[in-house]
């Protein structure tokens, strides 16, 4: 295993924007957004933290019924919960991810695989 496999692709000196998707020298390693301006909170990740929480609005619940039904009884009102709510989710997901797209933001993945690549759980930073 060599250093580079250690720190994961987001250790890497230049980064791909979550929001605009332009590439960018970072100056710490996870870095998710760019920031040309070396502004306090980077415009990017503003826009981008502004849309995701308009967005998780109505996938949140969906997302706990569906932890909450996984391993539901088949024909069971619990089940159909958890088939709708994943349904549901997956929907919304695909309409979000065409809409990033269309707009020519970031992939999705590039944050959250710089997020895994942090080794850093949100269940951790919270408590
Ligand atoms: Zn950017």
């Amino acid at each position: 295993m060599n250093a580079d496999s250690v720190k994961g692709s987001s250790g890497a000196r230049i980064g791909k924007c979550a929001e605009c998707a332009q590439s960018f020298e970072r100056s710490r390693a996870g870095q998710r957004f760019c920031n040309p301006t070396r502004a306090k909170v980077s415009p990017c990740a503003k826009a981008w933290g502004a849309r995701n929480t308009a967005r998780g609005g109505p996938v949140l619940p969906l997302l706990q019924a569906w932890a909450m039904t996984r391993h539901a009884k088949p024909g069971t009102r619990e089940a159909d919960i958890n088939r709708y709510a994943r349904r549901e989710i997956t929907a919304i997901a695909k309409l979000f991810n065409e809409q990033d797209q269309a707009d020519d933001r970031g992939s999705v993945l590039d944050y959250v695989g710089a997020l895994m690549d942090s080794a850093s759980l949100f269940v951790d930073r919270i408590r």
